[in-house]
């Protein structure tokens, strides 16, 4: 039971994070990918990439009834993003939280969105809310063949 339980807490998760357009163009890039590098989880997929609009509306679609769904979509197409799937044991709540509140001014200090934008509707970053939607996510913007498998040299300094 025991052995089970400990297994549970160790699983393995993955989540879609996206540079959004503001952050391309603002030469964000580097600054939020390193944010993840550096926490240490490891990545497994990334490309900078004009994202279609029937994506873009794939991938809000639980928010297709807001009245900012419009707008949402001009933005997130409006230029390139930067696509990237990252693993690890509780990738995905680690994320969210290096990532910050969805608007910008209630951001902590010390987040991305906190120390790198203003406003909801040009918070620089995307990510997935859940392993289940990292999962959709990433199967989502990644083709099979665009998400590698590897051990980085650093995991055993990591993680005991
Ligand atoms: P997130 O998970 O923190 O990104 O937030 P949500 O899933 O609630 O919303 C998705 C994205 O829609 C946000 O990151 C914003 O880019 C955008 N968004 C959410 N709420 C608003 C809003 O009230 N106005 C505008 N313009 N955009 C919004
Ligand atoms: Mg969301």
């Amino acid at each position: 039971f025991l052995p089970h339980l400990m297994a549970a807490l160790e699983q393995v998760d993955e989540t879609y994070i996206m540079v959004k357009p503001d952050g391309v163009q603002r030469g964000l890039v580097g600054e939020i990918i390193s944010r993840f590098e550096k926490k240490g989880f490891k990545l497994t997929g990334l490309k900078l990439f004009q994202c279609p609009k029937d994506l873009a509306e794939e991938h809000y679609k639980d928010l297709n009834a807001k009245p900012f769904f419009p707008k949402l979509i001009e933005y997130i197409t409006s230029g390139p993003v930067v696509c990237m799937a990252w693993e690890g044991v509780g990738v995905v709540a680690s994320a969210r939280k290096l990532i910050g509140s969805t608007n910008p001014l209630q951001a902590e200090p010390g987040t991305i969105r906190g120390d790198l934008a203003v406003q909801t509707g040009r918070n620089v970053v995307h990510g997935s809310d859940s392993p289940e939607n990292g999962k959709r996510e990433i199967a989502l913007w990644f083709k099979e063949g665009e998400i590698c498998q590897w051990t980085p040299a650093q995991e055993p300094w990591l993680r005991e």
